[in-house]
This record gives C-alpha cells, sequence and structure tokens, in this order.
C-alpha cells in the first residue's frame, strides 16, 4: 500500500509540536504573505537559526511590503550584510517592488513563478502557506522525509523526479487539501526535528507506521548521498589602506554577479593562481609601503577562496577624483573613502569583513615592506 504523506497522525503531532518561528502565524490565523515571502527568500540555503535575527531586524526596519519597496537597495544590502548569497536581498527587493507596483500580492504558484527569485521552491512555498494552495514545495527536508517514507534507494536526478511525482501526488490527499499551509511546515518541522540527516527519531515519528525505510532497516542510509565534488581554490589579492583619520579606501563591485553592488578593499581580480606580495607593483591602488597583513580565507557554494591582505598607513589619500558608480557599466566604481563608524552600515559581505578585522595590525611594525606604484 501507498504510504500516506499527510497521515492525521502528522497534523496531531505538528499541532503539539509546531515550532514557534517569528514568521509564523498563530495556530488557526491565517499566515503574512510578506512574512512568509521575507522568511522563505532568507532560508534559501540559511538556517533558520541564522534566520531569526536578520527576520527581526528586516521586519523592525521594514514592518510592510510597501516600506520594504520604498527602501534604497543600499540600504537592503546593508541589513542583509552577513546573511550571504546577495542576489537573494536584491531579488527580494525587486519582488517586493513589483507586487507594490501592482496593488496585489500574486497567490498561485504560477504568478508568483514569474517574481525575481522565485524558483519552484519558493514559489510553492508560499502559495501554501501564506494561500493555501494545496501544493507540496520539495526542500531539502521535505526531499529527505519522501526517500525515507518510500524507500527510494536512488541518487541524484532519478531521485528528484520519483520526489517530484510523489509530492504532486500527496497534494490529492484529502486532509493535505484541508490544511495546506500546516501540511507543508509539518514536514519542515518533521525533517528538522525527527527525521534529521543522521540518527532519525523513528520512535517518535507520526509518520513510521507507513514508513518503508524503518521498515527495512534503511532509515538512516536514505537518502543516498550526492557524490561530493572537490570545490577549486581561487586566489586574490587586496590592498587595506587607511589614512590619519582611521578611513579606509574602498570600491563596489559591480551590480550583477557574484557579490554584486557590495563594498569591497581595492584589490587584483580573482584567479586560479596565488599572488604574492611582490604582485603589490601591478595592482596595488596606491604608491605607499605596502606590508603583509594577512591571508584571509572563505568559502563559497563552488570554490574556496584565499586572499593575501596588504595593508598600508598613509597621513592623508591623494586626490581620487569624483566617486562614480558605475553599475551600468559592469565596473567597479571609483575609490572612496570610508569613516569607521560608517562601515557598519555598509553593504560588505563575509569576506570583507574579515579582511577588514586585519586592520588592526596596520600599526604593528612587522613584516617586510614591499614600495609598489599605484
Ligand atoms: S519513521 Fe524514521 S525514517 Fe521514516 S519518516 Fe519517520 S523519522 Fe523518517
Amino acid at each position: 500500500m501507498t504510504p500516506s504523506l499527510f497521515p492525521p497522525a502528522l497534523f496531531a503531532w505538528y499541532d503539539r509540536m509546531r515550532r514557534p518561528l517569528p514568521w509564523r502565524a498563530p495556530p488557526g490565523a491565517p499566515a503574512d504573505p510578506y512574512h512568509v515571502l521575507l522568511s522563505e527568500i532568507m532560508l534559501q540555503q540559511t538556517t533558520v537559526g541564522t534566520v531569526i535575527p536578520y527576520f527581526a531586524r528586516f521586519l523592525e526596519r521594514f514592518p510592510t511590503l510597501d516600506a520594504l519597496a520604498a527602501a534604497d537597495e543600499t540600504e537592503v544590502l546593508a541589513l542583509w550584510s552577513g546573511l550571504g548569497y546577495y542576489a537573494r536581498a536584491r531579488n527580494l527587493w525587486r519582488a517586493a517592488r513589483e507586487i507594490a507596483a501592482r496593488g496585489l500580492f500574486p497567490r498561485r504558484t504560477e504568478e508568483l513563478r514569474a517574481l525575481p527569485g522565485f524558483g519552484p521552491y519558493t514559489a510553492a512555498a508560499v502559495a501554501a502557506i501564506a494561500f493555501a494552495e494545496p501544493i507540496v514545495p520539495v526542500d531539502g527536508n521535505v526531499r529527505r522525509v519522501i526517500a525515507r517514507l518510500h524507500a527510494l534507494d536512488l541518487a541524484g536526478p532519478a531521485l528528484d523526479r520519483r520526489v517530484r511525482g510523489i509530492a504532486e501526488a500527496a497534494a490529492a490527499e484529502p486532509l493535505f487539501r484541508a490544511r495546506p499551509g500546516d501540511g507543508v511546515q509539518a514536514l519542515f518541522d518533521l525533517g528538522a526535528a525527527l527525521c534529521t540527516p543522521r540518527a532519525p527519531l523513528c520512535l517518535t515519528c507520526p509518520l513510521a507506521p507507513g514508513c518503508q525505510a524503518r521498515a527495512q532497516g534503511l532509515a538512516e542510509a536514505l537518502p543516498r548521498p550526492k557524490p561530493k565534488l572537490e570545490r577549486p581554490e581561487r586566489f586574490g589579492l587586496h590592498f587595506l589602506v587607511r589614512d590619519a583619520e582611521g578611513r579606509v579606501l574602498l570600491r563596489r563591485r559591480p551590480a550583477s554577479g557574484l557579490l554584486g553592488g557590495l563594498w569591497e578593499l581595492p584589490g587584483a581580480p580573482w584567479r586560479e593562481r596565488a599572488y604574492r606580495a611582490e604582485d603589490a607593483a601591478h595592482h596595488a591602488p596606491l604608491k605607499a609601503r605596502w606590508r603583509v597583513l594577512g591571508e584571509v580565507r572563505h568559502g563559497f557554494t563552488h570554490f574556496r577562496l584565499s586572499l593575501l591582505i596588504l595593508g598600508a598607513e598613509l597621513s592623508a589619500f591623494p586626490r581620487l577624483g569624483v566617486s562614480e558608480d558605475k553599475e551600468k557599466t559592469g565596473e567597479e566604481s571609483a575609490l572612496v573613502p570610508h569613516a569607521p563608524e560608517s562601515l557598519a552600515r555598509l553593504p560588505l559581505s563575509s569576506v570583507m569583513r574579515k579582511c577588514l578585522a586585519l586592520g588592526g595590525r596596520l600599526a604593528q611594525e612587522s613584516g617586510p615592506a614591499h614600495r609598489a606604484a599605484g
């Protein structure tokens, strides 16, 4: 017999054990679509624990979708700083502007798919939770629960296809059609609390009576892991230069692409070969006695990054010309001095915050100096 993904026991368990997450409506109350939208975009590739304080900060500054739509993109990016995957912040802001311009929140999965940053999962999650559409969004938790419930001994695209098919069929189950938002969130909670990647707690699981992986002793072995891809390493060289007032020179990255629109220390393009301190001669933004401040390592989804950071202190910056934002040309902006107290409000990636933290070593007289022309 085909096991049910939404038996009565699942809803009974959810009614007792649901996580009191800040974006969730109280039991029986309708969800706020703006809260659902915000949380689902923040939760893409990020854990619940990390998202909670960001969600609170966003709601405090932008209590409504209209407030977010009326904001400046730079402020949205600054508030997002540290959460990573910054394309999400830009898409969130654009989606808010589109919805505000229409004056109506799209309700159906197909309409939501047309919004920036809305893939099949996010569109289905918002449609089910905020608008009670009977559709099952498949994230990592749901994929794992389905793979185990049906003992799917498959991997890769074959597993994904089977899981999608089962999720589509399960959307027709009567209890799910009566409570789609709760059904979806029950699966999220079940995957997070009981049907965990390692050591699933089958003894207390409401799906246990129908679970085929449990019956076959395969619960922990499924789903089969994807083969791990070795991430390539890339290297960069960046320059931390400070004047007597403690200001640092930064430039803005082009609007599109990785970390688009965020501020960074000036430097050389990231490449597959390591830089040496002597390379300052070709890449330094200005003339100074450069010292090695240290190395910063950071992991992105598709590659690992090692940055060599050189630093210098000047009594004053030379004339830098007018700051010009060249977003449209796809180039970095001109160099702009930023006072230390303004850095907290600036959209900066985690990796650049790590680089700036090396600034404390600037005053130390250690390591060979490298003179470079800018
Ligand atoms: S019985 Fe175990 S393996 Fe099956 S769904 Fe529940 S926790 Fe997961």
